[in-house]
């Protein structure tokens, strides 16, 4: 199965889940597929929807059809490895500790170097309001 974002002629934006690349194109051309905002049988394909929130999703994403189907997902993730590496190589990992130590960063109570670590949503809140400034990437594995 193969999630497509798919854009109607009016542009809204919503996903469907396919057989594969085939399956898409036979739905589309039957008319069966509609945008669930407007009606609208006029349904492209909209980019490849980068939802690769963990590593086990990530791989889930990319594999077997979908990488024939979306050379894009398997550039995108090509990319996410070098980003990783880049972070690995460059920061201090601080595990769960990530918020503390981005606080104590961002209050001068450390030095300022580059950290990444795990962090809850909660947490990730928290340090927003607190203007602490941080990204999430998606952590992809490197499996083939
Ligand atoms: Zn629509």
């Amino acid at each position: 199965m193969i999630l497509y974002s798919l854009r109607c002629a009016k542009d809204h934006e919503f996903d469907g889940w396919f057989r594969d690349s085939a399956g898409f194109d036979e739905q589309c051309e039957s008319g069966f597929l509609a945008c669930p905002t407007c009606g609208s049988t006029e349904v492209s394909k909209a980019l490849m929807a980068p939802r690769v929130m963990s590593s086990k999703e990530a791989s889930v994403t990319i594999s077997a059809q979908a990488k024939q189907a979306m050379p894009q997902a398997v550039e995108l993730k090509r990319k996410l490895l070098a980003l990783r590496r880049a972070v690995e190589e460059n920061c201090d990992y601080v595990g769960g500790g990530f918020a503390e130590e981005a606080r104590k960063i961002h209050y001068g109570e450390a030095e300022a170097h580059g950290i990444y670590g795990e962090t809850t949503p909660d947490e990730a809140e928290r340090l927003r309001e607190e203007g602490v400034e941080f990204g999430a990437i998606p952590w992809v594995r490197e499996d083939t």
